[in-house]
């Protein structure tokens, strides 16, 4: 309700928190670098002007937490191909106009294809209902948060023309990746409360130990972001790989144990490229045998070629970005000849883009 989200943006509470987090920073006695992997923290991060009221010492960095950001081009190229070959391909707005190796799907539609953007699988597969015709494939992208919905969508019988091109990501591996980075200094990670509300935050107990990095799980008013991180500065201080869950009111230590299990029923994890980080292992989600015959890559020959796709603009610092490695205005394309109007990376695409989402909020929040 309205009355809980002020109690979440609660002015006197912030500057208590900001006051603690001061008082831990002094006890720590050295920078700290935290990141987090969520679109939404940096929304809620850039909106609310967190990075202003923070320690100066205390470094926010997000990784990759933009499941459109990290799709590969050759994912962009076979939904581009599906729909030059006259099929329907539905999406979500936000992958729209990510470019693939020679155009995006806006690039398409605007030469006859019929691409549909959609807010959500059910959608796409009401598109299949209404069209028992033609051939319907939506465009999967999205982490854990998203690829439920879809894998509901699919154990619910949707019409034999509706096929799924998966291009959803499991958050847990890419963690992994970037905290194994030499050149990614992470001394603690705010995990996604959003991915977190699915596979539940038991899922970090292996990550932290193995990686000795304390996780805090965190909501995204601007008291959950401050709270967390204070959770974490406590762990940092006491030099202690713990797991925190600083976001109980929707997550739990099992998550959504229905949506768990239709997840793993329909999806593989696989090793896949993500754009400008590195190949992952067990971080791309395909549709498990069971369920081939709904994915699009059984159904139809695709024509892409892996290999032509340049990963990124030569000038394009993306890649480092979610990696931890620097921040937007760190990139002298930034605001000048990258916009999210004329975008020439991804990171700029996206509303989860750590370089859109920087200059939504006025460049350097
Ligand atoms: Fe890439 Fe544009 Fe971000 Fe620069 S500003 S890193 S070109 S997306």
């Amino acid at each position: 309700s309205g009355d809980d989200e002020l109690q979440f943006r609660d002015p006197e509470k912030a500057e208590q928190l900001t006051d603690e987090l001061e008082a831990l920073m002094d006890e720590i006695g050295e920078p700290v670098n935290v990141m987090h992997v969520c679109g939404s923290h940096e929304q809620a991060i850039a909106k609310f002007g967190l990075r202003s009221i923070l320690p100066d010492d205390l470094t926010v960095r997000m990784g990759p937490g933009c499941p459109v950001c990290v799709t590969n081009m050759p994912e962009v190229d076979e939904a581009v191909a599906l729909a030059e070959e006259g099929k329907i391909v539905a999406t979500y707005g936000d992958m729209f106009r990510v470019p693939g190796t020679e155009k995006s799907l806006a690039d398409a539609r605007d030469e006859g294809a019929d691409v549909r953007v959609v807010y959500s699988a059910s959608e796409a597969a009401e598109i299949a209902e209404e069209e028992p015709d033609r051939e319907v494939i939506f465009f999967a992208t999205g982490f854990e948060t998203t690829a439920a919905p879809t894998a509901a969508v699919l154990t619910s019988d949707p019409p034999e023309n509706f096929s799924v091109l998966s291009a959803h990501k499991y958050v847990p591996p890419a963690m992994e990746v970037v905290a194994e980075m030499p050149d990614t200094d992470v001394d603690g990670f705010l995990a996604a409360g959003h991915a977190a509300t699915i596979t539940g935050y038991g899922l970090f107990e292996d990550f932290v130990e193995e990686y000795d990095t304390p996780a805090v799980v965190g909501g995204f008013e601007p008291i959950d972001v401050l709270y967390a991180l204070a959770r974490l500065l406590e762990f940092i201080r006491d030099d202690e790989a713990g797991l925190e869950n600083a976001y109980p009111r929707c997550v739990s230590r099992e998550g959504n144990v229905p949506a768990k299990e239709q997840l793993w029923e329909v999806f593989d994890t696989t090793s896949g490229e993500w754009r400008g980080i590195a190949e992952i292992p067990d971080a791309n989600l395909v549709l498990s045998e069971d369920y081939a015959h709904f994915d699009a890559r059984e159904r139809f020959d695709i024509d892409v070629d892996p290999g032509a796709a340049d990963p990124l603009t030569e000038d394009c610092i993306c890649g480092d970005i979610m990696a931890g490695q620097a921040d937007p205005d760190e990139c002298e394309l930034f605001g000048e000849e990258c916009t999210p109007q004329d975008p020439v990376g991804a990171c700029m695409v996206s509303s989860e883009g750590t370089c859109k989402i920087w200059l939504e909020y006025g460049g350097q929040p």
